[in-house]
């Protein structure tokens, strides 16, 4: 059997999933970065290590990454590909379901929407400014009312009177929450207001001028608050599907994109293999004064070997994977 690895490194959380030949998620796993990406894709890697510590056999025979930390993720890992966050996220939704038109995407720190038509992304938009709606303000309010996020959903859909709040920004959205519960208003009532000021503001921003056909796809961390999906299908009229993998389409795409270039190509995969996680890696800057530009450029090494080299903007520096160079 053939496995393939995606790993998605975002600045909230890095993500990763096994996936056999026949697209099927073998093992998952969604963690924080906590400012520290090579840790957390360490720690991504000693989990799926023991997850498949049990098993006959895995050849893994192709890895993608995708996600802001991308690059740094192909080399530590050693990838095949290394694709964007937006066409990972179509690629993994595509392969679920090819009749999808719409996808909303909502993680911890910025949210998307893709537009899909006849299996091919046509428009697109993120929002990576306002925090209003992100996985990271939910978080922030859950703790303030001090109830677990995963329960905020639950407490969302016992609501039959939400509170109006303004969602605009975040800091609008908090004082108003908090205005609220001065008055008095119940914390499920609070809630269910929030998430339909959420869902508006996503509308009125983010989604601004797109054309929105069903079936709808909804993705990320935010998608597994279950008022948030209700808000949605409340202000659209129409089902808003949350697949199973929510959290992890973007490191099921580069998965799916992985096992592609390898097909494709022929070529043996770059992976370094489960065992990196043994190994000592670390990052080193310095400022290039070869020219007025004194770019800040980044080395990566493994052990004591140094493996990339990026950040000046003449290229005098910088090497990386070619075929990852290929695939961006
Ligand atoms: S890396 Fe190139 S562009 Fe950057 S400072 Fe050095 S010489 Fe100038």
């Amino acid at each position: 059997m053939a496995e393939f690895l995606g790993v998605d490194v975002g600045s909230i959380s890095t993500k990763l999933a096994l996936i056999n030949e026949e697209g099927e998620v073998l093992s998952e796993v969604y963690l924080r970065t906590e400012g520290q990406p090579i840790e957390a894709i360490k720690r991504c890697m000693e989990k799926v290590r023991k997850d498949i510590s049990s098993w006959d056999s895995l050849e893994v025979k192709g890895v993608g990454t995708t996600g802001s930390g991308r690059v740094l993720a192909a080399t530590i890992i050693g990838a095949d590909i290394a694709k964007n966050e937006i066409t990972s996220q179509a690629v993994a939704t595509l392969y679920l379901n090819p009749r999808v038109r719409t996808i909303f995407e909502i993680g911890g720190q910025d949210s998307k929407i893709i537009i899909l038509q006849n299996g091919i992304v046509v428009d697109f938009a993120m929002n990576t400014i306002c925090a209003a709606g992100t996985g990271s303000f939910l978080d922030h309010q859950a703790f303030r009312l001090k109830i677990p996020i995963e329960e905020f959903g639950d407490y969302a859909l016992q609501s039959t009177n939400p509170v109006r709040i303004a969602g605009r920004c975040t800091v609008f959205a908090e004082s108003d929450m908090i205005h609220k519960q001065q008055l008095g208003y119940e914390k499920k009532d609070i809630i269910a207001g929030l998430c339909e000021a959420l869902v508006r503001n996503y509308l009125n921003n983010v989604a601004k001028g797109k054309r929105i056909c069903p079936p709808i796809f909804f993705q990320g961390g935010v998608a597994s608050n279950s008022g948030i999906r209700r808000s949605f299908e409340k202000e659209l009229g129409v089902e808003v599907i949350v697949p199973e993998h929510h959290e992890v389409m973007g490191a099921i795409g580069a998965a799916l994109l992985a096992k592609e270039e390898v097909e494709n190509t022929g070529k043996e995969t770059s992976f370094r293999g489960f065992d990196l996680v043994d190994k000592e890696y670390r990052t080193r800057g310095f400022e290039c004064e070869g020219c007025p530009n004194h770019c800040e450029v980044v080395e990566i090494f493994i052990e004591e070997e140094l493996v990339a080299c990026w950040g000046d903007r003449c290229g005098k520096w910088s090497f990386t994977y070619s075929e990852v160079e290929a695939g961006r």
